[in-house]
C-alpha cells in the first residue's frame, strides 16, 4: 500500500482529544480504502478543494434509500475512494448494543468497506463510511440475513431516533424506546422508499432534558411531559440545602416562569405557572419528582438552515397519551404527511411550509383544535381563531343564560 505523507492532518492528533485522524490511521494499517481516504484528506488540506461528488443514485435492490453515494473527482490519483458510499444502518432504540452486536457490523464493514464507521449519525443511523458500488448488494444481504436494516435517507422518514428513556432514565414521562420501536415498524414502507417532499424527522424524548435535541432537530419531536403538580420532598429539600446548594439561586433563581418560592423552610411551586422545563427536577432528582398524568407534548417543524434559516419546533399538541398501539399518534403523523403532501414544493421542509401557509390552516387540516399552548415562543399571540358558527354558538349560550338568569359579565 502506498505509504502518504500527511503533515496537515497530523496537527489534528494534537491536544487532548481523540483525534479521527488517529483511527483513520489505525483502519489505514490494512485497507486500502481508509489509506486513500487519508491521502485524499490531505491532499483537500493543502489544496483547500473538497473533490467529493456528492449523490448519484446507488442503493439496494427494492430500497430507494439507505444508502448515500460519494465519488470522488480524483478516483485515478486515489482508487481507494472512487467511490465512497455511505450505508446507513438502522439503530437499536435508544443505541443499545451488545458488544456482539457492535462487532458482528464491524466485522462485515471491515469484509466490504473502509473499516470506518460514524457512531452515531445525527439523524441516528449507525453510519458506514466508505464502500464501492459492486459491494452494496452483498453488505446488504450479509446485514439483513443477521436481522439488520438501513435506515432512511433522502426525501423519506428518516429512522425515528430516541433518547434512552426508561431503559436507564427514572424521569422518562412515557415509553421513547417502544414507540420508537413502533413507529419503525409502522412506517417502514415511508422509511426505505422515498416518496416525500424532503426529509421527515421524528425524534422522541423522554423529557424536557431533550436528549435527543429534538426541540431543534426533528420535523416531529415527541417531548415527555406530565398533567398535575411536581411532587416535593421537603426532607430531600433541607438535605441539598445542608450539602452546600444555594437553592434560591441554582433553583428558584433559575426557574424560566419564576413560579417557585424558597424562605429556608420550604420550597413551594406555583404549578399553573410551571413550564413542565426539567430543570428544578434534573437539579434536585431526591426532592422533586413529576407528578400526575405522563404523556408527551408534540412539536412541529425544526430544521437546520438550508432552503430558509434554521427553526424551532412550535407546540401543536400541548399534552397526549402515549401508550401502545399508539394509534392517535400514527394517525396524527399521517394527517400531518398528507397535508405536507398537497402544499409542499419539492424540498420544502414541513416548518417551511407551516410558515408560508400558516399555522392555522395547517391545524385545520390535520383536525387539531386550537389552543393557548400553540404558541411559537412565550408571550407570543396563539393561534386561535373563531368561525361564524363558534361566534352563533357563543351568541346562542350568552341569550340562553340572559334567561335563565345564570349570565355573568
Ligand atoms: Fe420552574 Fe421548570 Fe421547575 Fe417548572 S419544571 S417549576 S418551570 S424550573
Amino acid at each position: 500500500m502506498k505509504k502518504y505523507n500527511t503533515p496537515l492532518i497530523d496537527e489534528l492528533e494534537k491536544g487532548p482529544w481523540p483525534s479521527f485522524v488517529t483511527e483513520m490511521k489505525k483502519a489505514a494499517k490494512n485497507n486500502e480504502m481508509s489509506n486513500d481516504a487519508l491521502g485524499h484528506l490531505e491532499k483537500c488540506f493543502s489544496t483547500k478543494v473538497g473533490y467529493w461528488k456528492h449523490g448519484g443514485i446507488v442503493g439496494v435492490l427494492g430500497y430507494g434509500g439507505g444508502v448515500i453515494g460519494r465519488y470522488s473527482e480524483l478516483g485515478d490519483e486515489f482508487p481507494g475512494v472512487a467511490h465512497f458510499h455511505t450505508v446507513r444502518i438502522n439503530q437499536p432504540s435508544g443505541f443499545f448494543y451488545t458488544s456482539k452486536a457492535l462487532r458482528e457490523i464491524c466485522d462485515i464493514w471491515d469484509k466490504y468497506g473502509s473499516g470506518l464507521t460514524n457512531v452515531h449519525g445525527s439523524t441516528g443511523d449507525l453510519v458506514l463510511l466508505g464502500t464501492k458500488t459492486e459491494a452494496l448488494e452483498a453488505i446488504f444481504a450479509e446485514y439483513s440475513s443477521r436481522g439488520w436494516d438501513l435506515g432512511g435517507s433522502g426525501s423519506a422518514l428518516r429512522t425515528p431516533s430516541c433518547c434512552i428513556g426508561p431503559g436507564r432514565c427514572e424521569w422518562s414521562n412515557y415509553d421513547t424506546l417502544g414507540l420508537t420501536y413502533a413507529l419503525t415498524q409502522e412506517f417502514q414502507d415511508e422509511i426505505h422508499r422515498p416518496t416525500f417532499s424532503y426529509k421527515f424527522k421524528i425524534k422522541s424524548a423522554g423529557c424536557a432534558c431533550d436528549c435527543v435535541a429534538s426541540i431543534a432537530r426533528a420535523d416531529m419531536s415527541i417531548i415527555g411531559t406530565w398533567k398535575g403538580d411536581i411532587q416535593i420532598d421537603q426532607a430531600e429539600v433541607q438535605n441539598y440545602a445542608k450539602s452546600g446548594m444555594d437553592i434560591n439561586a441554582e433553583i428558584v433563581g433559575m426557574c424560566p416562569t419564576q413560579c417557585m418560592s424558597y424562605d429556608g423552610k420550604a420550597l413551594k411551586i406555583n404549578n399553573a405557572e410551571c413550564s413542565r422545563c426539567m430543570h428544578c427536577i434534573a437539579k434536585m432528582t431526591k426532592a422533586l419528582r413529576p407528578g400526575g398524568e405522563r404523556g408527551a407534548t408534540i412539536c412541529i417543524g425544526s430544521k437546520a438552515p438550508i432552503v430558509v434559516g434554521s427553526l424551532l419546533s412550535w407546540v401543536i399538541v400541548p399534552f397526549i397519551k402515549v401508550e401502545e398501539p399508539y394509534t392517535e399518534l400514527k394517525e396524527l403523523i399521517r394527517n400531518i404527511w398528507d397535508w405536507w403532501d398537497e402544499n409542499a414544493k419539492p424540498r420544502e421542509r414541513i416548518g417551511e411550509v407551516i410558515e408560508m401557509k400558516g399555522m392555522r390552516s395547517f391545524l385545520e387540516a390535520i383536525g387539531v383544535p386550537p389552543m393557548p399552548q400553540q404558541i411559537k415562543e412565550p408571550r407570543k399571540d396563539p393561534f386561535m381563531f373563531y368561525k361564524e358558527e363558534d361566534i352563533a354558538a357563543y351568541k346562542a349560550k350568552e341569550a340562553e343564560e340572559k334567561k335563565t338568569g345564570k349570565y355573568k359579565f
